[in-house]
């Protein structure tokens, strides 16, 4: 029974809970609000009345149930083993179900459900945004909307849109008697915003002699579909991606987003768990995707020898979905080490949420930024002049955090670091003495 199908697949994980409390320390929506209704516990309550019947699935219930980043620290500190991101997620769907989904979330999804009217929306507000958005002044990235729209504010953020789409035109990148043959997923942040995190990706691999292709007919992982409780579009959209990878006849998956190597890795067997078709391949590419620093360190032991120097004091921010949802934590550490000149400073708590958990940002922007302001602080006592970060919307997140703070830092994915010493070493020929 899929916990996206059926309410009751949960049922024994909603009993298992002993209303400790012990989820209270490390929650960042109680540290935040103080209110019960953002824990597990609050919820998992209410939750078990509706099991047991003592209260129905109202709109409001369904409501508290967006009081989550789905940060899993809860996860990781339960000493009874709950695992309130399945329940989670089951209340949503149920939610929606009984409720529908709000209007705006449908039309989202349904427009990436439909990539090329979605891509040809971002190609014109590629064209568009400088009618809605201002730049920073005195950054070089970065730009705010000029009009309050009621959802984010003015105050976040954004990364510029980029001009084509990264997968735009993208050949494959060829290598001479490559040692494997991988397929990028690039997700929509890498995609639409973020080219310079996909740019980092081929060059790095191209660097450890891995072709890699960019199969054409990806499209968004499904995740925010997926974690607001829109089952079938976030079906329909895993569906198109396994179909997409499968054709690639390529032996492994790269991702560089926490989110999508957690579609990919968990969310997609979940989903097609009742799909005689699709569920073989959901296994089969689950047990191919990697995280980008999870193949370099762990599947292709990556060329630590032509690195070039980079000499910055870096501080690092766990992605939640790759820390507790993929349990890569090591690796992206053990790429910032390598590079000569690169001091690896770590937070006082580098795996807390920064806050951003996709589109709870937009519906929660006072808590989400509450949130943040807790990393902020933990960045502001560092002496670092580069918060790495191992997922564009984390990188998001903490762009908008370091601008409106004030910090001077600037915030990049892991991937791009490296790539960089890849080509400082280039450029003077030097390589690691
Ligand atoms: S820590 Fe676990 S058992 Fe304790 S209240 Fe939270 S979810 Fe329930
Ligand atoms: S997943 Fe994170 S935000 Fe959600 S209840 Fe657990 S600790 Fe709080």
């Amino acid at each position: 029974m899929s916990i996206y199908s059926d309410f009751r697949s949960v049922q024994d994980e909603i009993y298992k809970c002993m209303k400790c409390g012990n989820c209270q320390e490390v929650c960042p929506l109680y540290k935040a609000t103080r209110k019960e209704v953002t824990v597990a516990r609050g919820k998992i309550g209410l939750l078990e009345m509706f099991v047991t019947g003592e209260a129905e699935m109202t709109a409001g219930m369904a409501e508290r149930m967006s009081y989550c980043t789905t940060c899993m620290a809860c996860n990781e500190k339960c000493p009874c083993g709950v695992q309130f991101d399945r329940i989670l997620l089951a209340a949503r769907a149920e939610g929606v179900r009984r409720h529908g989904l709000h209007p705006v979330k449908k039309t989202a999804f349904t427009a990436l459900r439909l990539q090329r009217f979605f891509d040809f929306g971002m190609r014109t507000g590629s064209r568009l945004q400088g009618a809605i958005f201002s730049r920073v002044a005195g950054r070089d990235y970065g730009a705010r909307m000029r009009v309050d729209m009621g959802l984010l504010g003015r105050k976040k953020v954004f990364p510029r849109l980029a001009a084509k789409p990264f997968r735009a035109d993208r050949p494959t990148v060829y290598v001479p008697r490559p040692r494997m043959k991988a397929a990028f997923f690039t997700g929509c942040m890498i995609n639409y915003f973020y080219s310079d995190i996909g740019e980092a990706v081929l060059g790095v691999l191209k660097r450890n002699n891995v072709e890699v292709s960019i199969p054409e007919e990806q499209g968004c992982c499904g995740v925010p579909a997926s974690v607001n409780g829109d089952v079938e579009s976030a079906r329909a959209l895993a569906r198109r991606n396994l179909k997409a990878f499968e054709a690639s006849g390529a032996d492994a998956l790269i991702v560089s987003c926490s989110s999508c190597g957690s579609a990919w890795k968990h969310s997609y067997e979940r989903l097609l768990e009742e799909d005689a078709v699709y569920r073989p391949l959901a296994a089969k590419w689950a047990a191919r995707a990697y995280d980008i620093s999870e193949f370099l360190v762990r599947v292709i032991d990556y060329d630590r020898e032509s690195l070039g120097r980079i000499e910055r004091k870096v501080t690092y921010h766990d992605p939640c979905h790759l820390r507790r949802g993929q349990n890569i934590f090591l690796e992206p550490r053990a790429i910032l080490r390598s590079i000569p000149g690169v001091e690896l400073i770590e937070l006082q708590k580098p795996d807390r949420c920064c806050g951003m958990a996709g589109s709870f940002c937009i519906v929660h922007p006072d808590l989400a930024d509450k949130v943040l302001a807790e990393k902020m602080a933990d960045v502001a006592r560092t002496p670092a002049q580069t918060v790495a970060t191992g997922c564009p919307a984390c990188r998001l997140q903490l762009w908008s955090g370091l601008i409106n703070t004030g910090l001077p830092q600037d915030a990049v994915h892991v991937v791009q670091l490296l790539n960089e010493s890849y080509e400082r070493a280039a450029e003077s020929g030097a390589t690691r003495a």
